[in-house]
């Protein structure tokens, strides 16, 4: 980091990371805001339309981290916007049962086979949450095993070798989590059945769940190999465990029902998030009705949330997931894989080691061959060469995640203007790459 200089170039921006220093933590509201892994001052952005962000100095960028994913449609798109203001006019809340998140529900459960029933809740975070609780309450068991590398949101028993944010920083555990609360949480390289059979082995009859990313994009993209999801699945049923697939990042993402419409690979509980709110706070678990007919007020399991369904995000999600067929999803695909060969492109003239990995249309830049299976093949990679392309990129206009450690996000309204911005951005980028020193 020490070697890449910032262009003092954000004013504006600065000023208000300085007044919002004062009154916030770091200045932001989830730490991988704050550039800290990439240095230099976060852009305070003030409006989107299509792929775009235009921020606080007048800067305009072409997104490619889309609100770390919400935004498949690219911002400020007219059908959802109009939905969203009819919606308002209507009112805000109502803490009352509602047409609309009966219309979102059904969406959902139409899309995605193996969802009977869903609980809307408004944050992946509280999903994954609720979904652990589920799980233990349905099966009278404590333990559950999660993957290194793969990020839940901040509930306290998976923040034990998450990726995302902290993957960016490196902390190996996060204070604030007693031993009771991680102490139930057992945590396995990903990608290795061996390790899961040995697990369930060593502890018969105290798993509650395995939690899965579906394919996990928050150590970067790093895809299931062929048969995990199938394996695990396997092995959860073979010993009585839940198999829990948090879809949270790939839900309605990686294709109309996300990844389960990729590999086909039934899970007894999903979580959903991002794509489904529409850019707003909403979020779901669902799953076999039997197990979710364990939940209050049906069953003895409690989870409730004052603004779970809220009228104004499920008009919006519903509207998003409504524009989402099969040519929305092509024109995704299309835009990743030429987006991927551009950087790709880029990085091999200047003779910097990379790897791109997919996942339908996400994708992420490992600076280091590959291929990348496991969060310790993806921590070897080389970050202060992102680091300098990343700074080079987002002087040069392309809004890149600010960490090496996270996926990239495309969407509909990535038409081939933006596509040649990023295009002509790429060689200096590389160039900076390549030249970048620990
Ligand atoms: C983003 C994410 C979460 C957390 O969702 P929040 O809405 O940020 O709480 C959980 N799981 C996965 C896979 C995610 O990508």
């Amino acid at each position: 980091m020490a070697c890449v200089s910032f262009p003092y170039d954000a004013p504006v921006s600065q000023t208000l990371f300085d007044r919002a220093a004062l009154v916030t933590p770091g200045g932001v509201n989830s730490p991988v805001r704050a550039f800290r892994a990439v240095g230099g001052t976060p852009r305070f952005m003030v409006s989107g339309t299509g792929p775009y962000l235009t921020d606080a100095d007048g800067r305009e960028y072409v997104d490619l981290v889309c609100s770390w994913g919400p935004m498949i449609l690219g911002h400020s798109h007219p059908d959802v916007i109009a939905a969203v203001q009819d919606a308002v006019a209507r009112g805000t809340s109502f803490g009352t049962p509602g047409e609309g998140e009966v219309a979102l529900a059904e969406e959902i459960v139409a899309r995605v086979e193996p969802v009977e029933q869903v609980r809307l809740v408004s944050s992946g975070t509280e999903a994954t949450m609720s979904a652990i609780r589920l799980a233990r309450g349905f099966t009278g068991r404590a333990k559950i095993v999660k993957f290194a590398g793969c990020y839940h949101g901040h509930v306290d028993a998976l923040l034990a070798a998450a990726g995302s944010g902290l993957a960016t920083f490196g902390l190996p555990d996060t204070p604030g989590v007693t031993g009771a609360q991680a102490g139930d949480t057992i945590v396995l390289p990903y990608n290795d059945l061996e390790a899961v059979r040995a697990a369930f082995a060593a502890q018969p009859g105290e798993i509650a769940c395995v939690i899965t990313e579906a394919s996990p994009g928050n150590m970067g993209v790093v895809p299931p190999l062929d048969g995990f999801n199938a394996g695990l699945k396997e092995i959860c049923a073979a010993n009585g465990a839940l198999y829990i697939s948090d879809e949270v990042m790939t839900g309605f993402r990686t294709s109309k029902a996300g990844w389960f419409g990729v590999d086909g690979v039934r899970p007894d509980l999903m979580t959903f998030g991002k794509v489904m709110g529409g850019g707003f706070p909403a979020a779901a678990f669902g799953g076999r009705a039997d197990v979710m007919a364990h939940l209050a007020p049906v069953g003895p399991v409690y989870q409730a949330g004052t603004l779970s369904g809220n009228p104004v995000a499920t008009a919006a999600g519903l509207a998003q997931l409504r524009l989402l067929d099969d040519a929305a999803y092509a024109k995704v695909d299309a835009v990743s894989a030429e987006i991927r060969g551009l950087v790709s492109q880029a990085l091999d003239k200047e003779g910097v080691a990379h790897t791109v990995q997919a996942a339908s249309n996400m994708f992420s830049v490992f600076f280091t061959d590959g291929p990348v299976r496991t969060y310790d093949d993806a921590k070897r990679q080389e970050a202060f060469r992102f680091t300098a392309f990343f700074h080079s990129m987002l002087a040069q206009g392309v809004y890149l995640p600010p960490s090496a450690f996270e996926s990239w996000f495309v969407s509909t309204a990535h038409d081939s203007r933006a596509v040649e911005r990023i295009a002509a951005a790429l060689p200096a980028a590389a160039r900076a790459a390549s030249e970048a020193t620990a």
